[in-house]
């Protein structure tokens, strides 16, 4: 509502001060812009905080939405920084709008216009030698319009390697300095080769796709074009091997290891789609095998990086192509027939748990299926979790439906007893229908077949029950996320949607 639907470009601008001068200066810019330059329409004056940020996530939402266009042309950041004075921007940005249009090129810009900073991403498609064509061009005349107004290539980026061609004409007798100095402290040229310094005339060596880029049959589920675009997705921008700012990827932050992030498994299936891995030398390596089982399917690169790669679902996928070849380890059927086990043990409780605390069988446990012997496991319940009801149905009750999942149905029983207690307080009448594992164990180990038979058999008991409107409530986090988002991947159907539109995590219901 802030901003009318057919705007072209925004310009922020925020004034600070103590007293109520300020804000005359906002009407004032505005009045100035709008109605004696007519350089805009409308304008919007943000008095309070809340409108502030609400504009300034504008800004912030623009490097996502550029990001996450779909299709064969990829935002490409090969004029992605340039800065030119701040007084010489409007002719910056007439002359990169006619050279863009001269090349018939669509693009996206953002930047600082008080610093004269502008990010900008044309939108090409690297595989075709048109496109590549079109880059080297754009980048030859955007590079020469910023040096004309007394720009730099890069205001507050690195130059990088995509520039180096560019600065020895930006640098003028400077760059014989650079070139000594790189020399004296690196003679054999191995530190950071080819940035600054280099001998390449052209942006598009090396380039990550390329005219002769093309995807192969690979005879795996990574056949699929929307998995093969997925992984293309990857620019290999870091930010999923960050150390601050980002909680992607946590088994990197933790092991410090670039084979373990988002990056390292997206560049290793782009080497396997287009062929230059065969699909035994990739899936039957055992250190790919290892960093595919590091992946704890925690989703937080799904929501950090920047072109929403989905690697959580590539991993799964590459699990499943593992457990293929080479088949599932005992402990891993184990995991993933949790429910079988449960109920097996919750019916003997009493020997269960009591043979859960002796040594010899905590030995045998860890053998079998890797749980060390050290750690404490919840004893298991007496019999599956069944719901007590503390008064009789009250008509008028409102209804909300429990997914307990195998904790609670097979160890924490009270769990799900003091929740319904809780919204029998709050006159809502829990109801469990029958109901299965949510078959994240069976997803994240690679048997995709059992976690889908699981998935068909939930949302057949809770479609009748979300289609009239009626709440769902998890108390499990992975049954939650099972409901909510891996469902509708999996089975990728309208009932799928309908189920997870109703599903609550229990402390957030
Ligand atoms: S996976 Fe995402 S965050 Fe990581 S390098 Fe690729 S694009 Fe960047
Ligand atoms: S889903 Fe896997 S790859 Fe992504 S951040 Fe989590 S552990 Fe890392």
């Amino acid at each position: 509502d802030l901003i009318p639907q057919d705007t072209e470009a925004i310009l922020l601008v925020e004034f600070e001060g103590e007293d109520a001068s300020i804000e005359a200066k906002g009407i004032d810019l505005r009045a100035r812009v709008v109605d004696e330059i007519g350089l805009g329409t409308g304008g919007v004056l943000a008095h309070d905080k809340g409108q502030m940020e609400k504009l300034w996530r504008l800004r912030k939402a623009a490097v996502p939405m550029v990001m996450k266009s779909t299709g064969r042309r990829r935002p490409i950041p090969f004029i992605e920084d340039v800065v030119v004075p701040p007084q010489r921007l409007p002719d910056f940005l007439d002359g990169l709008h006619t050279i863009l249009e001269n090349y018939a090129v669509d693009s996206a810009a953002y930047g600082h216009a008080g610093e004269g900073n502008i990010h900008v991403r044309p939108l090409l498609d690297l595989s075709r030698q048109k496109d590549i064509e079109k880059m080297e061009a754009v980048a030859g005349e955007v590079y020469s319009l910023v040096r004309g107004l007394g720009g730099s290539p890069s205001g507050e980026h690195g130059d990088g390697l995509v520039r180096a061609p560019f600065l020895k004409d930006f640098s003028g007798p400077l760059y014989e300095l650079f070139f000594w100095t790189k020399r004296i402290f690196d003679p054999k040229g191995i530190l950071n080769p080819d940035k600054k310094i280099c001998d390449k005339v052209s942006i598009s060596e090396d380039l990550r796709f390329g005219a002769s880029y093309e995807n192969v049959p690979t005879g795996t589920g990574f056949d699929d074009k929307n998995l093969i675009e997925q992984i293309e997705r990857c620019h290999g921008c870091g930010m999923c091997r960050s150390a601050v700012d980002t909680t992607m990827c946590p088994v990197y932050k933790a092991l410090g290891d670039e084979k373990y992030t988002p990056r390292a498994k997206a560049n290793l299936l782009r080497a396997l789609v287009r062929g230059r891995l065969k699909p035994d030398e990739l899936i039957g390596d055992p250190q790919f095998r290892e960093l595919i089982d590091m992946c704890y399917q925690c989703r937080m690169c799904l929501s950090e990086c920047p072109t929403e790669v989905n690697m959580p679902l590539l991993t799964k996928l590459a699990k499943a192509e593992i457990v293929k070849r080479h088949g599932m380890s005992l402990s891993d059927r184990m995991f993933c027939n949790f429910e079988s086990v449960g109920r097996l043990a919750s019916r003997s409780a009493l020997a269960s748990n009591f043979l859960m605390r002796i040594a010899a069988m905590r030995a045998v446990v860890e053998w079998l299926s890797g749980l060390s012997r050290a750690r404490n496991m919840p004893p298991f319940n007496k019999g599956q979790f069944k719901l007590k009801k503390k008064s009789s149905l009250l008509r008028g009750r409102r209804v909300v439906v429990y997914f307990p999942g195998c904790f609670v149905n097979f160890m924490d029983a009270r769990l799900g007893q003091s929740l319904s207690n809780l919204l029998e307080r709050a006159d809502m009448e829990l109801v469990v229908p029958d109901l299965s594992c949510c078959g994240i164990p069976s997803l994240s180990l690679g048997d995709l077949d059992g976690a889908r038979k699981r998935a068909e058999r939930n949302i057949r008991a809770l479609l009748p029950f979300a289609s009239k409107g009626i709440p769902i409530v998890a108390t499990c986090p992975s049954c939650a996320l099972a409901l909510k988002k891996e469902y509708i991947e999996l089975l990728g159907t309208e009932e799928a949607q309908v189920v997870a539109g109703m599903v609550h995590d229990a402390t957030a219901f």
